[in-house]
């Protein structure tokens, strides 16, 4: 164990003098902080407002002023394209951008009728930011829903209603009442908002994106925030999970320290590395950073939630005032970016991980015989990558 701990230190001490030499050839002197200021408090002034995201769940899980619940599954095509159409209208009021949406289709077999081919579409605005920090932010979130655990829904699907309230009108609210707050021009680099269809079928509208990102947008991804279902509260402990990976670790960190500094009573838990279950994995996969929002679960991240994927995901069962903790931290976490000085090249601690065999871990314990890694990422303006 000793022996493996001093060649440890050997390769970050390798992998630190070859920084420091590459730091000194760049001459990377922290960049100068001018003119940040006055935009990013006119942002900071702007406050998430919970009634705009109770109004925002309403309106995705119920269809009229009677309450009666809709149904945004994906296969029931128009009553989603109603859905998509409203949220269009009002991310561009709210941004003064142009809502794009990028078509897809698919074929479904598991619900019948089952032999279609169906068409959807992810939907995304761009609210565009001074050009002082290349690149920019996405901030994602699924608005499909579905209710196959509630008996006989499977079969009657076409009449039956997917409220999905938790699952994923949290998580669109929360989009949505970013998009409204976050004025162009006011955060030094762009944020994408983008609500993906299809989650429920296997990520397929999120997988699409990344899949064409070059042809759509084409820019530098800094990192993808996923938000997906974080309204139950079932255990009386405001909080939520957040799902990362090694490389987002710098992500999770910096989202948390923010948390920590506006909520100090907020239970804040980081997974990593976590379940690949949202949109988020689909940013993996492609190789970029990214981190999922869920509310509070198990050990293993999964939620207490009963009525998940059921007709009875309604908006009663939210707590709004935990939504809008994790609006403010994302407001809060862009704010902080836009006040940070990075110097071009930086080491966290969250950049540094042991790897065993093939696979991060979080095991503190090894056995002999076990071959281990250790990783360290370098951080450069924003940018992580493997080195
Ligand atoms: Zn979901």
């Amino acid at each position: 164990m000793l022996k493996f701990l001093l060649r440890c230190l050997l390769v970050l001490f390798l992998v630190s003098t070859a920084m420091v030499t590459s730091t000194a050839l760049g001459g990377s002197q922290p960049k100068p902080n001018v003119g940040i200021d006055s935009s990013i408090k006119r942002l900071a002034a702007r406050e998430i407002d919970e009634d705009s995201l109770v109004a925002m769940v309403r309106f995705l899980s119920t269809k009229n002023s009677f309450g009666e619940l809709r149904s945004r599954f994906v296969l029931r095509e128009d009553d989603l394209k109603e859905v998509a159409d409203s949220l269009c209208v009002r991310l561009e009021r709210y941004t003064g951008g142009t809502a794009h949406r990028f078509p897809f289709t698919f074929e479904e077999k598991r619900f019948s009728p089952n032999d279609s081919t169906y068409t959807s579409e992810n939907l995304v605005v761009r609210v565009p930011g001074t050009g002082r920090i290349d690149g920019l932010f996405i901030v994602s979130g699924h608005y499909d829903a579905i209710a196959h655990r509630t008996p006989g829904w499977q079969d009657d699907w076409q009449h039956m209603p997917a409220p999905g309230a938790d699952d994923n009108g949290t998580g669109v609210a929360t989009i949505m009442e970013l998009a409204r707050i976050i004025e162009p021009n006011t955060l030094p680099f762009d944020v994408l908002f983008v609500l993906f269809s299809a989650e429920e079928l296997g990520r397929l509208g999120s997988e699409d994106f990344v899949a064409n990102y070059d042809l759509y947008i084409g820019e530098d991804i800094i990192a993808d925030i996923t938000v997906d279902m974080i309204g139950y509260n079932g255990k009386g402990e405001r909080g939520c999970a957040l799902f990362s990976d090694y490389e987002s670790g710098w992500l999770a960190d910096w989202l948390e320290e923010i948390s920590i500094s506006e909520f100090p009573g907020f239970d804040f838990e980081i997974f990593k590395p976590s379940l690949g279950n949202s949109d988020h994995a689909s940013f993996w996969d492609a190789g970029y950073n990214a981190v999922c929002f869920v509310e509070p679960g198990d050990e293993f991240g999964i939620t207490y939630y009963p009525y998940y994927h059921t007709v009875q995901d309604t908006m009663g069962w939210i707590d709004f005032s935990q939504v809008k903790m994790v609006a403010q931290t994302i407001r809060d976490f862009f704010i902080s970016v836009g006040n940070d000085t990075i110097p071009d090249y930086s080491i966290l601690s969250s950049d540094i991980f042991l790897q065993r065999g093939d696979y991060p871990t979080s095991r503190k314990v090894f056995a002999e015989g076990d071959t281990l890694s250790l990783k360290v990422m370098v951080r450069n303006n924003l940018m992580c990558r493997l080195r």
